[in-house]
């Protein structure tokens, strides 16, 4: 299996440090309010490689955070003269929603504030190891004292401090320095520390984070590729200054989801929540249309794409609808030698999702495979064959996260009606029975009655 490592912008040979078993840290959100879709991304495309190491066997210990302290949560808050903790709980609350309805698996979610002791501890070892130092209430990160600084985002120090010179804030022995604590401000949140009182800086969390759940070396570390600089690169200056090893072994960072080429962010304006997109297409659609793009190149977002990504994915819904339609009135018998065939579209999906997780690949054989379906499974089929292939067309679907009711789907008006023009039937009202077969026809629906029961089928189809 490969996976592409933006600390050596190499793909290279997944190997975890542990056999068998995965530590995995995402980025989550801060959260001052609803979602957008840009940050549904990194939730649907990480769940996604998580769901598909479990698939090989891994066990992957997975865990998020939620930034519940920052200054645009202060705001908020003081805006709707409600605590900081009001609106983070109200809006982590909303996320999870979001992520439950975008079927994200469960992970551990742990808060920045309930880990202020440790990041407390993590600050303190780090003065006393002379890699930080505190000037009037603030401490700062020393990046002079750590020598990888700039590794990750591939940033020289010196352009980095050179570029700084005017903004620079006269506490900082280097222009790059960067903030691990900051004094209390009246009117914010507070807590105690050996420096007085005041609050975290955002790197630090997630530092302190990893470390009391996952440990001091990890395997893999994602999310979205603004965070590379300046957030990655001051959480390894700070954890690996701190333990004296390696921090992280992969780097994973998807792309973004833009609008007319630039990024969405709430900061511009240009975002759409998810709820705002699901009123209109559904959660599978907003999944679907978020893993149908490599996971590190570019979206670009628009009302026509979603819609692309709409009619696609009913195409499967209604190949399996199909099948599981057609399955009670199939005979029992074995037949055909096509059963290698159907393992052979397994082992291409494999094959992308094992090359860097190429989930715009692996939908792409999924729709071989629909196509090979259609044409191969009809009344003559046995159910034995039937049954193989949608349970494995099901099976890599749900292995995107995509476990959509077929059953369920837009054709259940169409069951519905032909379950009342039987009814009709049976009650010996033809007048009824042929408005419905009219009503369906004018659907685009032709019906066949066959001695068990009707069959039905799109026109063109
Ligand atoms: P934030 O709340 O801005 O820190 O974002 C939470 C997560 O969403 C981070 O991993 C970001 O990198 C990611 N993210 C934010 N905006 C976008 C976007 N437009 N496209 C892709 N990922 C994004
Ligand atoms: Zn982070």
């Amino acid at each position: 299996m490969k996976v592409y490592n933006t600390l050596t912008r190499r793909k290279e040979i997944f190997t975890p440090i542990v056999p068998n078993k995965i530590s995995m840290y995402v980025c989550g959100p801060t959260v001052y309010d609803y979602l957008h879709i840009g940050n549904a991304r990194p939730y649907v495309v990480f769940d996604t490689i998580r769901r598909y190491f479990e698939y090989k066997g891994f066990e992957v210990t997975y865990v998020q955070n939620f930034t519940d302290i920052d200054d645009k949560i202060i705001a908020r808050a003081k805006a709707e003269n409600k605590t900081t903790s009001e609106i983070a709980e109200k809006f982590i609350e909303e996320a999870l929603i979001d992520a439950k309805n975008l079927n994200i698996e469960p992970s551990i979610n742990p808060r920045a504030t309930a880990v202020i002791p440790e990041m407390i501890e993590l600050i303190s070892t780090l003065i006393v190891k002379g890699y930080a130092y505190e000037k009037n209430g603030t401490v700062y990160f020393d990046t002079s004292k750590f020598k990888n600084y700039g590794a990750l985002s591939r940033k020289n120090i010196d352009d980095l401090i050179a570029g700084n010179r005017i903004s620079q804030d006269e506490n900082k022995k280097n222009s790059t320095d960067f903030v691990l604590w900051k004094p209390y401000k009246i009117g914010e949140p507070k807590w105690e520390s050996p420096w007085g009182f005041g609050r975290p800086g955002w790197h630090t969390e997630c530092c302190s984070i990893v470390k009391k759940y996952l440990g001091t070396k990890i395997d893999i570390h994602a999310g979205g590729e603004d965070l590379i600089f300046p957030h990655h690169e001051n959480e390894i200056a700070q954890s690996e200054s701190y333990s004296g090893e390696k921090f992280v072994n992969y780097w994973l960072h998807n792309g973004f989801i833009n609008v007319d080429n630039e990024k969405m962010s709430k900061s511009k304006g240009n975002f759409f929540t998810i709820r705002q997109i699901a009123e209109k297409f559904s959660y599978d659609v907003i999944r679907f249309f978020i893993l149908n793009v490599h996971y590190r190149n570019p979206i670009n977002f628009s009302d026509e794409q979603l819609e692309a990504a709409k009619t696609s994915l009913e195409r499967i819904k209604t190949c399996l609808f199909n099948i599981n339609f057609m399955l009670e009135n199939l005979s029992d018998e074995p037949q055909n030698n096509l059963y290698e065939q159907c393992d052979k579209y397994v082992e291409l999906f494999e094959k992308n999702m094992d090359d860097d997780f190429n989930t715009a690949g692996a939908i792409g054989i999924i729709f071989d495979f629909v196509r090979f379906a259609n044409s191969n499974i009809n009344q003559k089929s046995s159910k034995k064959f039937a049954l193989y292939v949608s349970n494995k067309i099901i099976l890599l679907c749900k292995i995107l996260g995509l476990e959509f009711d077929f059953k369920n789907h837009e054709n259940f008006d169409i069951i519905n009606l032909i379950d009342e023009r039987t009814e009709a039937k049976k009650n010996k009202n033809w007048q009824l029975a042929d408005e419905i077969r009219n009503k369906l026809l004018a659907m685009g629906i032709i019906l066949e009655d066959t001695p068990n029961r009707t069959r039905w089928k799109k026109i063109n189809q």
